[in-house]
């Protein structure tokens, strides 16, 4: 039976509209090859052009709108997005492949950052501070800086724009999405969900396409502000790109994660930690646990066995089914690549304790699937320890200390999530301030990071430059400073230096 194929339009300035280009992509499910989920448009410069006209209309109302009132808006998407938590699960599990418990989770991150900018429309603190001089003050507020050009990862394609878009919308800027092109639905409906919510037409367009397009966003010289998240390789060329046009920009880029595990360590959590933070998402997190750095030590080995046969009973298939612990890898072509990780690790010396292999039969033979697997004997140098791969493939580093646990930690270009499991409060202590990540985990694995409060998001090193996405300090991204002085001293004098 032949079903019907949704043809989606972009949405611009509110609108539904199809391309200038006429011209599409289609998007498929990775774990069913054969199924067609959508066909998108593939925007070109007068689709932008046209999305920044309406923005900047927009932008002039919107920046004055009081923030509670725009907060509103986010409290009504967050209700609206609670209202389809199912719905838009299994859209996302559909298009990225993730198990749909993993799926509920990532909604349930856009209503809460939905919830926690929407509160952070009742501060928006700037500082008061003291004068030099008699009878005068200063205040610093933060205020919008206008179109924000939003460029996300397929892997978190509803949290990871929302946590764009929610502080970029409370702070009075308006915003132009672009979803990646292995999952674009997820943000289709988030800026739907948000004209749903009332926000007023022009605030939010969602045009999709690719790496291409996205290199227009970046150029376009009235979009003030590009967040993006992707891979390190794109984040430099976007960063250039940004530099030149002094833009703001802010990046969220790749990761080579890793779990110490000191020989006081709790085996048991440790277990979970080192299972759920390898193969969760199919190791296709930023912050996925890419390799467990383990202290030689009597139980080492019956440690790795017990791993390995956990890891052995996982159920790896279409996330939509509820008992699927693994789903597919994103692509054909990404499973190949993450496969070639794991040729050139056995050449290298690398043991496979398990998997390795590309998984057929059944129903796999439908989708992009991969074993979890383990590889151990791995040396700090070698490229299993050092490049980001994205996949399930976990990299067993032996040392002998904690100090060289330490250096083999950082001895990565990437700087995002670290994690240590031991009992002695000394050492995780020094460990969280020697790890050179903006991310550290005591007894957690690598992965669960939250949005709210103190909570920045954000890595050290070739993981990105310094902003943070999360948490109060994400509004550095989307607000300027200005800085106000009142003299009211009704009389001439100066401070001594200008
Ligand atoms: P990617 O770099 O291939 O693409 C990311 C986005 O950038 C996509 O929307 C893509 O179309 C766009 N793009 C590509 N080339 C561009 C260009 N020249 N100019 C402007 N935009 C361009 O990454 P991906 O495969 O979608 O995602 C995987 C990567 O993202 C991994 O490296 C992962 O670690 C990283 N990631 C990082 C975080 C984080 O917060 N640090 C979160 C999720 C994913």
């Amino acid at each position: 039976m032949q079903t019907t194929v949704t043809t989606y339009k972009n949405i611009l300035g509110g609108t539904q509209k199809e391309s200038a280009s006429k011209d599409f992509f289609e998007k498929y499910n990775p774990a069913d090859k054969t199924e067609l989920l959508g066909k998108f448009p593939k925007s070109n410069q007068k689709d932008l052009d046209e999305a920044v006209g309406e923005a900047k209309k927009a932008f002039e109302v919107w920046r004055y709108t009081p923030a509670p009132k725009r907060a509103e808006v986010l409290y009504r998407a967050a209700q609206i997005t609670l209202d389809e938590k199912e719905e838009l699960a299994q859209i996302l599990t559909k298009e990225a492949g993730k198990p749909i418990a993993e799926a509920r989770g990532e909604i349930q991150e856009v209503i809460d950052t939905y919830l926690f900018f929407a509160g952070e429309g009742r501060r928006i603190y700037g500082l008061t501070g003291q004068s030099e001089l008699q009878n005068k003050s200063i205040i610093t507020i933060r205020q919008p800086i206008g179109i924000c050009g939003l460029i996300s990862a397929w892997n978190f394609p509803s949290a990871v724009p929302s946590w764009k878009i929610a502080p970029a919308l409370i702070s009075g800027n308006v915003v132009i999405l672009k979803p990646s092109k292995d999952a674009p639905m997820s943000g289709y409906k988030l800026v739907e969900n948000l004209y749903k919510a009332g926000l007023p037409k022009g605030c939010a367009s969602v045009l999709f396409g690719s790496g291409e397009f996205g290199d227009l966003i970046v150029r376009h010289p009235d979009i003030k502000v590009i967040s993006i998240t992707g891979s390190t390789e794109v984040g430099k060329m976007v960063y250039e790109t940004c530099g030149r046009m002094l833009k703001k920009c802010a990046l969220e880029l790749g990761g080579k994660n890793a779990i110490i595990a000191l020989e006081d360590a709790n085996q048991d959590l440790l277990l979970e930690g080192v299972l759920w933070g390898a193969f969760g998402t199919a190791g296709q997190r930023c912050t996925s646990t890419s390799r467990l750095i383990i202290q030689r030590s009597s139980w080492t080995d019956s440690f790795l066995e017990k791993l390995v046969s956990t890891a052995e009973k996982l159920i790896v298939g279409n996330g939509l089914n509820e008992k699927t612990q693994v789903g597919p890898l994103i692509t054909a072509s990404h499973r190949d690549t993450v496969h070639g990780f794991t040729e050139r690790a056995k050449k290298e010396g690398g043991k496979v304790l398990c998997g390795g292999r590309v998984l057929t039969g059944s129903e796999h033979d439908k989708g992009n699937f991969y074993e979890p697997t383990i590889i151990t004997d791995i040396k700090p140098n070698m490229e299993l320890a050092c490049s980001e791969v994205f996949g399930p493939v976990l990299a067993v580093i032996p040392v002998n200390n904690f100090e060289e646990a330490i250096n083999v930690a950082n001895n990565v270009e990437y700087g995002l999530s670290l994690s240590i499991y031991t009992k002695d409060i000394n050492l995780a202590m020094q460990a969280a301030d020697k790890f050179e990540s903006g991310i550290v985990y005591i007894n957690a694995p690598t992965i669960g990071a939250e949005c709210g409060g103190a909570a920045a998001f954000g890595g050290w090193k070739n993981t990105g430059n310094g902003t943070r996405e999360g948490g109060v300090m994400a509004l550095d991204t989307y607000t300027q400073y200005k800085t106000i002085y009142i003299d009211y001293s009704n009389k001439l004098q100066r401070a001594q230096i200008d």
